[in-house]
């Protein structure tokens, strides 16, 4: 069966990266009926913090990447860490170390000097000997000394590392406390991981954590190592330039379904396809379809992607992402017209959530002032006398919906032979307070009988 995991140190927020590398997990234990494990690698007390991990929860939550065990903590399995570093012990897998920091650090100058790889000597390894009480000593997992190990990665192919360059890793501190690569190793195996995706920072680590594994007994996981996600300009991403946290895409006026669509083509593809639905994420996507080659962030085409979903989803849908940034702009969109209806009549028009609730603002509340531009173009003097008349003729309207009101409109502009534009813009401004609002009958529509005369009043007051 297969077993993804997401396994994010909480030391910031959720990142593009790591929101890319939990969507491939996810989308692969998804396709194959298998389950998704996330688990929280908060080994490094110095660095981790509560609010990183509530802010990877937050960012799970909000892209719908919903985990089927978990989340597990690893500072809540030293006494399972312990006892896998007993048994290695205990069999000879593992040994003590009493190498002091001096020496350990000027074995490091030397090869250093000699241009050679830094790697630990191998000192304690025949010594066996166990520390006496207060002594201290850490553990280091004996690692082959010949041989190969072959990382046979989804993404980068057939990797060979040689034994020989790899040295013996501490898997225990001399605290007892138990080190990164150890903790990956422990947790793949006892919670049954077939796959990991992750990102090609790690690939060095792969064969370390596959000789622990398989010293363990226990069978490695495929690997898929991810390359790293560049800038627009194909650099590096930095916390600037969009290693940026999902979240801010949120607060930016994206809907989830377009950020998931954006990262799953951050390094995948199918043929040239560009828009994919989760389902055909979930059909469609496979590990070995994984690009090689570095992907680079795309902000105008997470705007495009941003602006299909806006329009193809239902309105209700959109309507309850919205909801929030009307929040942000101290509005509550169940005292007006319904959001759905201000949704699907918006539309066509924004590219972000964020555009969107601004320009519904006025649906809501009466706008303080107007638009100054639109004010003096269309609310100038000659207005008057279209604003009184349209108000005449709403006035009268018998049923206050989008054909009797564009009937009317129409009829303003006709009567006082006018373009139609020169009827509805000055009227927009009056009720919207700006140039840009849906059609203007939908508009008035939405907006109700009473707001709509109301606003003109003003208008002409
Ligand atoms: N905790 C690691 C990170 O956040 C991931 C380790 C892994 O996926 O094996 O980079």
């Amino acid at each position: 069966k297969v077993k993804t995991r997401f396994a994010p140190s909480p030391t910031g927020y959720l990142h593009i990266g790591g929101a890319r590398t939990a969507l491939f997990s996810w989308l692969y234990a998804r396709k194959h009926g298998g389950s998704f494990v996330l688990r929280i690698e908060d080994t490094d007390l110095e660095r981790s913090t509560p609010e990183a991990v509530n802010a990877i929860l937050e960012g799970m939550g909000w892209l719908g990447l919903e985990y089927d065990e978990g989340p597990f903590y690893q500072t809540k399995r030293f006494d399972r860490y312990k006892e896998v570093i007993q048994q290695l012990l205990d069999e000879g897998k593992a040994y003590y170390c009493f190498c002091s920091k001096e020496r350990l650090e000027k074995l490091r100058e030397e090869q250093m000097a000699r241009k050679e790889k830094p790697r630990y000597d191998a000192c304690c390894r025949n010594l066996n000997k166990t520390p006496a009480p207060g002594e201290q000593a850490v553990v280091r997992f004996r690692n082959p000394t010949e041989g190969e190990v072959v990382v046979n990665d989804k993404v980068k192919g057939a990797v060979v590392f040689r034994n020989s360059e790899l040295d013996d890793l501490i898997i225990a501190r001399a605290d007892g406390s138990p080190t990164y690569n150890f903790t990956v190793v422990v947790d793949d195996m006892d919670m049954e991981i077939t796959h990991v995706v992750r990102g090609d920072d790690h690939l060095n680590n792969t064969p370390r954590q596959m000789n622990i594994l398989k010293a363990l007994g226990a069978t490695p996981p495929v690997y898929a190592h991810v390359p790293m996600i560049l800038d627009e300009n194909g650099k590096k991403l930095s916390k600037r330039t969009g290693a940026a946290s999902v979240m801010e895409y949120r607060d930016k006026g994206f809907l989830p379904e377009a950020v998931l669509n954006y990262l799953v083509r951050l390094g995948w593809s199918h043929g040239d396809q560009e828009i994919f639905s989760l389902d055909e994420m979930i059909g469609l996507f496979d590990i070995a379809d994984i690009n090689g080659a570095a992907s680079s962030l795309n902000p105008s085409k997470l705007t495009w992607l941003n602006q299909h979903y806006t329009k193809t989803l239902a309105p209700a849908h959109v309507a309850r992402y919205l909801s929030w940034h009307m929040g942000e702009l101290g509005i509550d969109p169940s005292q007006g017209p319904a959001l759905e209806k201000v949704a699907e009549a918006q539309a066509e028009r924004a590219k972000t959530l964020v555009e969107m609730a601004q320009n519904s603002v006025f649906f809501y509340r009466t706008p303080e002032s107007y638009d100054e531009k639109a004010a003096k173009k269309n609310l100038k003097a000659e207005a008057r006398p279209v604003l009184e008349e349209l108000k005449r003729v709403l006035d009268a309207c018998e049923a206050w919906e989008g054909e009797q009101l564009h009937a009317a409109v129409q009829g303003v502009a006709e009567v006082l032979d006018l373009k139609l534009g020169k009827v509805a813009q000055p009227l927009r401004v009056a009720v919207a307070g700006g140039p840009v609002s849906p059609p203007i009958d939908v508009t008035l529509a939405l907006l109700g009988r009473e707001a709509t005369l109301a606003r003109i009043d003003a208008a002409i007051a």
